[in-house]
């Protein structure tokens, strides 16, 4: 857990967030400031900065678990297809220094010069529907809640 850390913050309950899932390892919370409609963040509770610092066998379950909330956010976005994403480092682009995995919906034509489409500020009413809307379609089984 890091003081100045915004996940952190929001893990602790300290800084609001719109949440999809949570277990006691992990949480899932829509992104405040979405490339594409839907774009949701999965991340674990304890503070690692990059990648490198996790442990593989966290990793594994960090992603087996953004498979899950991906296929929930897919369904409940009517994409055509999403990135699954995460940067380590200033250099790749790594904003917040907490591991996350970003789970961004694309949509035919969303990107007709083939770049990210722009990063939008979303309001809590647009957030707290698409998170409803997920949640309710999120399939947690016995089978594939290993990650928790
Ligand atoms: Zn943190």
């Amino acid at each position: 857990m890091s003081k100045h850390c915004i996940f952190c913050s929001i893990i602790s309950g300290d800084l609001p967030c719109i949440e999809v899932f949570q277990d006691k390892d992990f949480i899932a919370i829509m992104d405040k400031y979405p490339i594409s409609r839907g774009h949701t963040l999965v991340l674990p509770k304890k503070h690692y900065v990059t990648l490198l610092q996790m442990p593989s066998t966290e990793v594994g379950r960090l992603y087996s678990l953004a498979s899950v909330i991906a296929k929930a956010v897919v369904s409940a976005t009517g994409a055509d297809g999403f990135n699954m994403g995460q940067n380590n480092g200033t250099s790749a682009n790594q904003i917040v220094p907490h591991v996350h995995v970003h789970l961004v919906p694309r949509f035919k034509g969303d990107s007709p010069d083939g770049r990210w489409p722009a990063r939008t500020v979303a309001s809590n009413e647009a957030l707290d529907s698409i998170a409803q809307k997920i949640k309710g379609l999120l399939e947690i089984t016995e089978q594939n809640s290993n990650f928790g």
